[in-house]
């Protein structure tokens, strides 16, 4: 079923309930997209972690200001052990994170061209788990 028939016309203060049912698609990098970590986010997880800066520059961050991804693309911080919440760092998440979608629609829930981009990486994701 095409995302403009799941959500036609879903105010967005609602369509953030989504997010607590959404496997994440937000959380896989697609090309030309980056998210950026400023030094407040780093440094929020390295608290997090108890841990230094750098030591989760080391481990999570690639290139200056972005996190590692896995090879189908998702999030180093993705978990796959819940369908809510799969954020394994959810109240350290850095602040593009927090405010994505911007107050906007979410754009993965009403792409077609999105999600069949992603639907197959989530699935596949998935899979592995229950494997
Ligand atoms: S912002 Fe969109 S893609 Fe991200 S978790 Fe929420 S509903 Fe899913
Ligand atoms: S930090 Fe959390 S919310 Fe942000 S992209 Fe990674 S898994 Fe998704």
């Amino acid at each position: 079923m095409p995302a403009q028939q799941i959500l036609p016309s879903l105010p967005s203060t609602l369509e953030s309930v989504y997010c607590n049912f959404c496997p994440g698609y937000c959380c896989y990098r697609l090309k030309g997209s980056t998210l950026l970590l400023d030094a407040t986010d780093i440094n929020r997880l390295a608290r997090h972690f108890n841990i230094t800066d750098g030591e989760v520059r080391n481990r999570y961050i690639e290139g200056k200001n972005t996190f590692k991804t896995r090879e189908d693309g998702s999030c180093i911080l993705l978990s796959n052990e819940r369908m809510c919440k799969r954020c394994s760092v959810h109240l350290a998440r850095p602040a593009q994170c927090r405010l994505f979608p911007y107050d906007l629609p979410c754009p993965y829930l009403r792409s077609d061209a999105l999600l069949t981009q992603i639907q197959p990486r989530v699935e596949r994701a998935v899979l592995q788990k229950i494997a």
